[in-house]
């Protein structure tokens, strides 16, 4: 299947590692042209190399996504080099783990920033070029926790929800006005996924049945594929079959 994304220009955050990598790559192998963030400027460079082997052009972006000013600078940035934002793909890194009754207001005030606002600004940021083209894709990469919240990751299911919330309704206002309405915004949501975050959490005890990363992030293109364009405000869970609720 074509996805229609050959000659793009996307976005995508946190993505030197994990879920953010395997999205990256899955759009170049689509032939997307590609501004790629993290903080460490050393294993981003590993990743941005490895989509340009699948032949697309790839500019580099380290920053912290908790900086206000990062994700519009990396709009422009596609703009700049691309003359073009028609994808992007909000993640970051995931917060700690830690008890509702145990986390402190600081720690809640880092996970909104880290995991809601960050997204919430890539979303805007993206809007104008996605607008000034007529066509575009947002996806933010959250969890499954959106629809069953996880024991023991207050931080992450508090921010998460947040999110879904504030997406839903952007969503629905987009698709509503006839000017945005070829912008789609969806969360793409994890499971149990092969990651470094996932190894830190299960400590060696990792379960059975996981996801692959590079699987996932075909889940992303196609989310963020011509074939996809009505569905926008959507939660889709990559999980396996692992929630439950409906
Ligand atoms: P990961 O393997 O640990 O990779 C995290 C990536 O994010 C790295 O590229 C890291 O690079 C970058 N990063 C972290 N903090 C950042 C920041 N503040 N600004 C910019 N880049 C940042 O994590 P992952 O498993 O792919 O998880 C990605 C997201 O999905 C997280 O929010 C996680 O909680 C969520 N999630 C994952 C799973 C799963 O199964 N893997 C399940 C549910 C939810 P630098 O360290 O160089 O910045």
């Amino acid at each position: 299947m074509d996805l229609g994304l050959t000659g793009r220009a996307a976005v995508v955050t946190a993505a030197s590692k994990g879920l953010g990598r395997g999205s990256a790559l899955a759009l170049a192998a689509e032939g997307c042209n590609l501004v790629l963030n993290a903080r460490r400027a050393e294993t981003l460079a590993t990743t941005a190399d490895e989509c340009r082997a699948l032949g697309v052009e790839v500019v580099e972006s380290p920053g912290d996504m908790n900086d206000a000013d990062v994700p519009a600078a990396l709009a422009a940035l596609a703009v700049e080099r691309f003359g073009r934002l028609d994808v992007a793909v909000a993640n970051a890194g995931g917060p700690p783990p830690g008890k509702a009754l145990d986390v402190t207001d600081d720690m809640i005030r880092a996970a909104v920033e880290q995991n809601l606002l960050a997204s919430v600004r890539l979303v805007r940021a993206a809007l104008g070029p996605m607008t000034d083209g007529g066509f575009g894709r947002l996806v933010c990469i959250t969890s499954t926790s959106i629809r069953q919240p996880i024991s023991g990751l207050a931080l992450s299911n508090t921010a998460r929800t947040g999110l879904y919330a504030w997406c839903k309704t952007a969503a629905t206002d987009l698709a509503s006005d006839f000017a945005t309405a070829g912008i789609t915004l969806n969360l793409v949501c994890p499971g149990l996924h092969d990651t470094d975050r996932v190894r830190q959490l299960y400590a060696g005890a990792m379960p059975d049945r996981i996801g692959d990363a590079e699987d996932f992030g075909r889940v992303v293109a196609f989310v963020c594929s011509t074939s996809a364009q009505f569905i926008t405000g959507q939660a889709v869970l990559v999980d396996g079959g692992a929630t439950l609720g409906l």
